[in-house]
């Protein structure tokens, strides 16, 4: 089944097996990637190691809808009655070191890398946030913590992750 966006002016598949050939030439930009099902352009860029990419909805040759994307699976999602349980049990909490005293030892502790770009005449900054991760809370979801810069909490709960990880990658 193929998989157009919101934006798409077609809902009809592209057969012309323009992408596949592509994603087979070594020397073209084009790939298929197996876990996600997506065909992408990948590209190098400046400053930055490995390649990035971006996700091709739908063919450069004949403009049908790329296939449908497996990305959606990857994850666990979120119920909204899993979403309302968390919450109660997050309400209370206020500062880190509420959650480090309520909830125990974090799975992860660290620090978030916030970039806030140059924006009506003020210039960019780079804050550090101490950032924390439960993942026991809940089957399907790990929750992140993070401070936020006026000293208030922001949580997030994050679908845990369905497949397996790749080597190599993190
Ligand atoms: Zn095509």
């Amino acid at each position: 089944m193929p998989k157009p966006t919101y934006a798409s002016v077609t809902e009809q598949a592209c057969t012309c097996s323009y992408l596949r050939h592509a994603a087979e030439d070594p020397d073209n930009p084009i790939v298929f990637h197996e876990r996600t099902g997506e065909f992408q352009f990948t590209y190098q860029q400046a400053n930055h190691e490995g390649r990035s990419m971006l996700v091709i909805y739908h063919c450069p040759f004949c403009g049908g809808a790329a296939p449908e994307s497996k990305r959606a699976l990857l994850f666990e999602v979120v119920s909204r009655s899993e979403g309302e349980r968390l919450e109660e049990i997050l309400a209370p909490i206020r500062t880190i070191q509420d959650a480090l005293a309520l909830l125990g030892t974090p799975d992860f502790d660290g620090y978030a890398g916030i970039r806030q770009e140059e924006q009506d005449g003020k210039p960019s900054t780079w804050r550090h946030r101490r950032q924390i991760r439960y993942e026991r809370l809940s089957e399907v979801a790990d929750v992140w913590i993070v401070e936020s810069a006026d000293g208030r909490l922001l949580w997030q709960l994050q679908g845990k992750y369905l497949g397996k990880r790749e080597e190599g990658t993190g």
